[in-house]
């Protein structure tokens, strides 16, 4: 990040189709979602972005509460030697772990590990919670910080220090931890599309792409508006191999010992960055309406003091009646009515709400979205019921607008050259007949520029070859291909 990045203001937001990546950064900086901090690879959440997470941190409590889950809040540190008893965990975070090596002025006996993640610490701790079956499940959530050394980062995708919930959960059997991993994964279905309206792919990960100790991951995998996937959100099954390293065992009904089944799954800020990519254009931000922390921007218009009071008097029932229905602010500071729209444009507010003298006179006001910029006049005294309406349908078109790109942007390769030119001329999703094996994931990758196989979905519609679109060998799956984020 050079200096002048960091300390330059945005002044104007770069075309989308000029570079996509700078749009990208512009849009988070000038709607003032976040912005770089001091501290390299790490950033601040801006007041909208904090709302946005909020939001979402909402809906989602509101979703595994109804299933029995509840939050925790587990400690920030995590000792060595409690942290490297899993293998291949150890070995898939090793390279970007943070360590504190030192307390006050004296050297640590034991350094301790900044949580890139919570399996090991919540396994020590919860095992002495969990005595027999019938403390199973054991259903925690925790929404928390985490640091990963990661040496190239950006804005919300990958931060050296980013927000996630992490939940982790405990179970008496195989069938009933992987019914929950899936039921979770639903959930983030049900958090992309129904409230951020992002379409998202619901399917396995292949072995390249599974977490570090898992014996499965699922996920999520959103499409961005240059072509590239997003995983939005992923959930694992570990089986018993944590509970085995970490001893977090139970007596069944049978009063023998025995250990749980564990699973565990996480969505962190990274879903606004996707919301930015999934829906942004060149003005800026478009909000998705159920979480947006503003869905109606009131902009009075007036010349004098007298104006300004009559407007006021206007307002006062308008925003009373919206109270607790719609999420609304009245823009009341001292700027131009345009440099006002400009302000709540960049920021995706999703409605518009103007009135002026000659609307407090016919008792209406004019309401423009943000979507299609259309100016419609509403009687003030339904502005309320009509605004509740027109969000739902305006996350309607949202999604629908969503889905039809993503449709748009996505093939199905028969043959390995009809693969190549998918990859080579562009960006989007290929589903694709595939032998599922590492070597020949990996083979693709490097040839095509970072193509990954995101997900192995857990629908799939028509027909496909019986052998593999890129090694040609019996084809036992059909793979989702992407470049990703
Ligand atoms: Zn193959």
């Amino acid at each position: 990040m050079a200096v002048s990045e960091e300390q330059d203001f945005v002044k104007q937001i770069t075309k989308m189709s000029v570079d996509f990546d700078k749009w990208y950064t512009d849009v988070v900086r000038k709607a003032e979602l976040a912005d770089y901090a001091p501290i390299a690879g790490t950033m601040v959440l801006r007041p909208l972005g904090t709302a946005t997470w909020d939001a979402i941190r909402r809906a989602f409590d509101d979703l595994i509460a109804e299933t029995g889950h509840e939050n925790w809040i587990f400690p920030l540190l995590i000792p060595e030697d409690v942290f490297m008893k899993e293998a291949e965990h150890v070995q898939g975070f090793a390279p970007e772990v943070a360590w504190v090596t030192r307390g006050g002025k004296e050297d640590l006996a034991v350094p301790l590990v900044v949580r890139p993640t919570s399996e090991t610490i919540i396994g020590t701790i919860v095992r002495k919670y969990i005595q027999s079956h019938r403390d199973l499940p054991l259903l925690t959530n925790q929404w928390a910080n985490v640091v990963r050394w990661e040496m190239r980062t950006r804005l919300f995708l990958r931060s050296r220090e980013f927000y996630w919930q992490e939940g982790h959960t405990f179970h008496a059997t195989a069938a009933e931890a992987e019914s929950e991993v899936l039921q979770i994964l639903d959930d983030y279905r049900e958090i992309a599309e129904d409230w951020l309206a992002v379409p998202v792919i619901p399917g396995r990960k292949t072995e390249v792409e599974k977490f570090a100790g898992a014996e499965f991951t699922t996920s999520i995998e959103g499409m961005m508006r240059d072509g590239l996937a997003l995983q939005m959100g992923t959930s694992h099954y570990f089986g018993q191999n944590f509970s085995s390293a970490y001893d977090i065992g139970f007596t069944n009904r049978e009063n023998r010992r025995e250990l749980c089944y564990t699973t565990s799954w996480g969505i962190s800020w990274r879903l606004i960055g996707g919301l930015v990519m999934a829906h942004g254009d060149d003005s800026g931000l478009v909000m998705p309406p159920r979480i947006a922390p503003v869905q109606a921007a009131i902009v009075p218009i007036f010349r004098d003091e007298a104006g300004r009071e009559a407007v006021s008097r206007f307002l006062a029932p308008i925003t009373a009646a919206l109270k607790g229905r719609v999420r609304h602010r009245v823009d009341w500071r001292d700027n131009r009515p345009g440099d006002k729209y400009a302000h709540w444009e960049v920021r995706g507010v999703p409605f518009r709400v103007e009135a002026g003298p000659r609307d407090v006179e016919a008792g209406q006001v004019v309401v423009v979205d943000r979507l299609s910029r259309e100016k419609r006049q509403v009687p003030a005294a339904s502005l309320a019921d009509w605004l509740v309406d027109e969000l739902n349908a305006y996350h309607a078109t949202l999604f629908e607008r969503a889905r039809k790109f993503h449709t748009e942007h996505t093939a199905h390769p028969q043959t390995k050259q009809e693969f190549r030119d998918f990859f080579e001329n562009g960006n989007g999703f290929a589903w694709a007949a595939f032998c599922d094996r590492t070597e020949c994931e990996l083979e693709l990758k490097d040839q095509l520029g970072g193509v990954t196989a995101r997900n192995k979905p857990f629908r799939v519609e028509g027909g496909f070859p019986d052998r593999c679109v890129w090694c040609e060998q019996p084809a036992t799956t059909v793979a989702v291909f992407a470049r990703a984020y």
